[in-house]
């Protein structure tokens, strides 16, 4: 015997709250015939490391669950995930349509690197709902929706885009990153494939990057795991292990950076240096009809446009934040802020805001030191303006 197997390792007699942490890039076999057939096991048991271990198992059988879909596939990020699922499921001739709202490097993908694969590419208007069927072409095979969008959070009519797209036999993937399963679930109304961004409310932490994409078809989901295997999209199984603590806490910290999410807002929109607090719980919002129709809770994400643009009058407010840091990715613990300028906006086809954008993600402080945070920056914004 010269080598520790998974079976010598002595686990009799331990028991644990936490899930172990198998890494491997070998998988072992116990004979040869298993080695040379191992292939036939990629879609239902272990064949290598890029596949993953039990602890990669253990999480996409808990996200698949907390979906309410039959397959999870992990991805080493939310943004690795969106691109599988495009590189799997289509081909030269084929053509796809994102949302203009979807999150910007997907479509960077899309409009920059697939198109350049022979796979044509259309954005269409984020507010579409049956009209989309005008924006259809017979090799359609793709559409991409995201609700609320990424900034500046317009709602989509998934019932009506998702009836579409059934009748034409196109498949539709959604990004589910801002509500979780915990505010929609999109496999239940009939979405394919619902991809989540566990870097966000998943880990929660701010410390780990994480993609998901589950899905009830199994023809899906042999897709992915091949996809998976082919591009090398590896998963480490401490991120796995982080995430699956993250999990464990998620609904608490959900509701908590929901509600305070939702106290901001309305503080925000009563204030007189903001022009539109784009939050679609919030009733004043756009998109809050589709949201109160559909979502079961929430999000800790809000966007804003302040009536100040000005550069030092923008460079004031961000300067005098202390609770709030300045930072992309969003879903942590410590709240945070960023800033999307006009020009932004300015490059999408079908985004009827051409403001400067603030962007607050709200975590687990008191709600009271985060709306005094915004109070006296606002206040320092203004004394710029005077
Ligand atoms: C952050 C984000 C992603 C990408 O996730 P990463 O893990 O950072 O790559 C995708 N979609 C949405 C909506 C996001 O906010």
């Amino acid at each position: 015997m010269n080598q520790a197997t998974v079976e010598d390792t002595k686990v009799a007699g331990f028991k644990s709250l936490s899930p172990a942490v198998w890494r491997a890039s070998t998988v072992l076999f116990n004979t040869v015939d298993e080695f040379t057939s191992r292939k036939d096991r990629l879609y239902d048991g272990y064949t290598y490391g890029v596949t993953g271990t039990p602890t990669n198992r253990a999480l996409e059988e808990r996200i698949a669950e907390f979906e309410g879909g039959a397959h999870c596939v992990l991805a080493p990020s939310g943004q690795a995930a969106l691109c599988m699922v495009g590189l799997a499921l289509v081909r030269a001739g084929d053509h796809v349509l994102v949302s203009d709202s979807a999150y910007g490097p997907l479509k960077t993908f899309l409009n920059d690197w697939l198109s350049g694969y022979g796979v044509a590419v259309d954005v269409y208007p984020p507010t579409a709902g049956s009209d989309l069927e005008s924006h259809i072409q017979d090799n359609t095979k793709l559409i991409f929706l995201e609700s609320p969008g990424s900034l500046t959070m317009e709602m989509q009519d998934i019932p009506a885009i998702v009836a579409i797209a059934k009748r034409r036999g196109i498949l539709t993937v959604i990004d589910n990153t801002w509500a979780t399963p915990l505010g929609f679930k999109p496999l239940d109304q009939g979405v394919d494939i619902c991809v989540e961004a566990g870097s966000k409310l998943f880990g929660g932490h701010s410390d780990v990057l994480l993609g998901s994409i589950a899905t009830n078809h199994r023809w899906v989901y042999e897709k992915m795991r091949h996809a998976q295997s082919v591009l090398g999209q590896a998963v480490s199984a401490e991120d796995c292990f982080l995430v699956l603590r993250g999990l464990d806490t998620l609904a608490v910290r959900y509701a908590h950076q929901c509600n305070s999410a939702i106290e901001i807002a309305s503080w925000l929109a009563k204030h007189e240096q903001v022009e539109l607090v784009m939050f679609p719980p919030l009733q004043t919002s756009p998109g809050h009809e589709v949201w109160a129709r559909s979502f079961q809770g929430g999000g800790c994400v809000l966007s804003f446009i302040p009536t100040f643009q000005q550069r030092d009058e923008v460079h004031a407010f961000f300067a005098a934040l202390t609770t709030f840091s300045i930072g992309a990715s969003w879903g942590g613990v410590h709240s945070l802020a960023a800033f999307y300028p006009a020009t932004e906006f300015a490059r999408r086809k079908h985004c009827e805001y051409q403001r400067g954008i603030v962007r607050l993600s709200v975590g687990l402080e008191p709600v009271s030191s985060l709306v005094t945070d915004l109070e006296k920056s606002l206040a320092s914004a203004r004394a710029r303006n005077s």
